[in-house]
Formats: structure tokens, C-alpha cells, sequence
């Protein structure tokens, strides 16, 4: 998905001058790029979960969280209030680190509450799952309890097809039919590697088993050089996350499963990693209970 470099600047306006990273208006800085309103932005992709918009520089897009949940491929659907937010705060902590950590990724910056600002990449077409315990499609295709720790990690490819369910695909797959180049296949599969020690890691720290988790990968071009990085989002919806003493899980095996408290599951997860403090709410709008 490349996309035309041309953007559409929009007439200047006073929510068009507020720069929404800092708050600061920008009347007076042509420096900086003006924030869109969201109504007049181009909508370049539209997913279950999230909207990508025409982003304020060529080869920026504008990656918005939506509420909205989804499972079995989208024939679970539910709205939950506040899923967005905490999934957008948490996939910026996760890759403003990996980042850090000289991990490439698309993220620049987190926005404001539902969006953050990440260059545009060429999706391959695969979701890279990597797996620390069993659970979920490995347990049920191969019989493994859940819970049992593997030998080692596992890394497992599927083509991103809803029409077809997301089949799991082998290197063989990948590289016959032009999806990704044996290089582009290692290159996705140290990603990978690397992602799950800083991401086990992470979690351990606050007292979390990663058990599995999915990540998307893109090719973003430089000039004429081209490197894989991390794209997509990393967050709850993303990974399996259960608490070390109780197993309790933290992430969307709670709406596949019915087992309720979602946003609560998330809310402790951005807590424990020091992403929002006691009381705060994830939800961006709504009224806010002034002690008197
Ligand atoms: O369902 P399965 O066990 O294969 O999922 C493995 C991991 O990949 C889980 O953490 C799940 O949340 C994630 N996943 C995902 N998107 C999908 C399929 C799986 O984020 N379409």
C-alpha cells in the first residue's frame, strides 16, 4: 500500500491550529504540521479495530484505536467502551521502547488519547506469532494442555487472509507465492525473537507471562534502502497475558472466552507497566466525577 504523496493541507481553522501533541497553538510555527480534524482527514484503511488516516507529512499515516472488539474473524462483535484508549497507550509504551531499545518500528509519536502518528509501510501480508506457553489454536490443533511451557519458542507464520480465515502458512508458502524473501523471512524472524525477550521481559517485571503474542511487520523505504520494521499494534488485543501468581487473564481471551471485564484486565495491565496511574479512566471523553 503505497501511498501518493500529496496531501491536502485544510484551511486553516481554530481546532487546525492547535497543535494536539502539545495543546500549544501553532498559528505562529509553519514549521509544524497542523492537526487535521478527523471528519476531513482521508481515510486510507479501515480495519476491525482501528482506522489508518492520511498522515500530516508524505509517508505518515494516522493510526486510530476504535473500540471496537472483534473475534472468530469478526463474527464476535461488541463495542467496549474505553478499549481503544488503553490500547493505544499501551502498543505506544510497548513500541516507544522497542524503539529505545534500537528495535525499528513505524511509531513516531503517540497523538492524543485514540491516536498516534507512524510512517507508512508496505504490510506483509503475514501475522508472526510467537509462542512462549501453549494456549489458544496450538493447545486445539496439537492437544497440548494450556499452560504447559514449551521447549522453546515458537514461531509461527499466518497469511493475513479474512476470506480465508488467516491460514497458518510454512517459509515455503511465503516465499512461492512472492509474499516475503528468504531474507525478508529472516529478517522478520529476528524481529520477532527479539520482540518476545524485550516483551517477556517487560511483563515479567510486573508480574506477567507473556504467553503468546502476534505482531505485523513492513517494509519502509529510506531513500533507496528498504528495512523490515514492526508495524500494527502491540496490545492486549495482541497478545495473551496472564497474571504470574493468580493465571488470571489480562488480555482478549476475556471477550473470546465471555469471561467479562475487559477494560478492567487492561486497565490493571497499563497500570502495572506505570501507563496510567490510580483512578485515571481510560475513556477520552465523557463526564469526569469532580470531588468536591
Ligand atoms: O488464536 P491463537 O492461539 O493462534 O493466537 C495466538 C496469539 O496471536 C494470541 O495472542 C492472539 O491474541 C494473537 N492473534 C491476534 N490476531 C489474530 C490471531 C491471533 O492478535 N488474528
Amino acid at each position: 500500500m503505497r501511498m501518493g504523496s500529496v496531501l491536502s493541507r485544510t484551511p486553516v481553522t481554530a481546532a487546525a491550529d492547535l497543535d494536539i501533541s502539545t495543546g500549544a497553538t501553532a498559528s505562529m510555527d509553519f514549521t509544524k504540521p497542523r492537526y487535521t480534524p478527523m471528519s476531513r482527514r482521508r481515510r486510507i484503511y479501515e480495519g476491525k479495530a482501528k482506522v489508518l488516516y492520511e498522515g500530516p507529512e508524505p509517508g505518515t499515516l494516522i493510526q486510530h484505536f476504535k473500540d471496537d472488539a472483534t473475534a472468530f474473524n469478526a463474527k464476535k462483535h461488541q463495542v467496549i467502551e474505553g478499549k481503544g484508549v488503553l490500547n493505544n497507550r499501551i502498543s505506544e509504551y510497548v513500541f516507544q521502547h522497542l524503539n529505545d531499545i534500537g528495535v525499528p518500528t513505524h511509531f513516531i509519536r503517540r497523538l492524543n488519547m485514540r491516536e498516534q502518528l507512524i510512517r507508512e509501510v508496505e504490510i506483509i501480508p503475514l501475522e508472526v506469532v510467537v509462542r512462549n506457553v501453549a494456549a489458544g489454536s496450538l493447545s486445539q490443533r496439537l492437544g497440548i494442555e494450556e499452560g504447559t511451557q514449551l521447549p522453546r519458542s515458537i514461531i509461527e507464520f499466518y497469511y493475513k487472509n479474512d476470506q480465508l480465515n488467516d491460514p497458518m502458512v510454512s517459509e515455503e508458502h511465503i516465499t512461492a507465492f512472492g509474499w516475503a524473501t528468504p531474507q525478508e523471512i529472516d529478517d522478520v524472524m529476528s524481529l520477532a525473537i527479539r520482540v518476545n525477550d524485550f516483551l517477556s521481559g517487560l511483563f515479567l517485571g510486573v508480574g506477567i507471562r507473556l504467553v503468546d503474542f502476534k505482531m505485523e511487520t513492513g517494509r519502509l523505504w529510506e531513500n533507496d534502502l528498504m528495512r523490515i520494521v514492526v508495524a500494527d499494534e502491540i496490545s492486549p488485543d495482541s497478545c495473551r497475558l496472564w497474571d504470574i501468581k493468580s493465571s488470571e487473564k489480562l488480555d482478549k481471551d476475556r471477550f473470546r472466552r465471555d469471561l467479562g471485564g475487559l477494560v478492567e484486565a487492561y486497565t490493571e495491565v497499563a497500570k502495572r507497566l506505570g501507563i496510567m496511574s490510580e483512578g485515571e479512566r481510560p475513556q477520552g471523553t465523557g463526564p469526569v466525577l469532580v470531588k468536591g
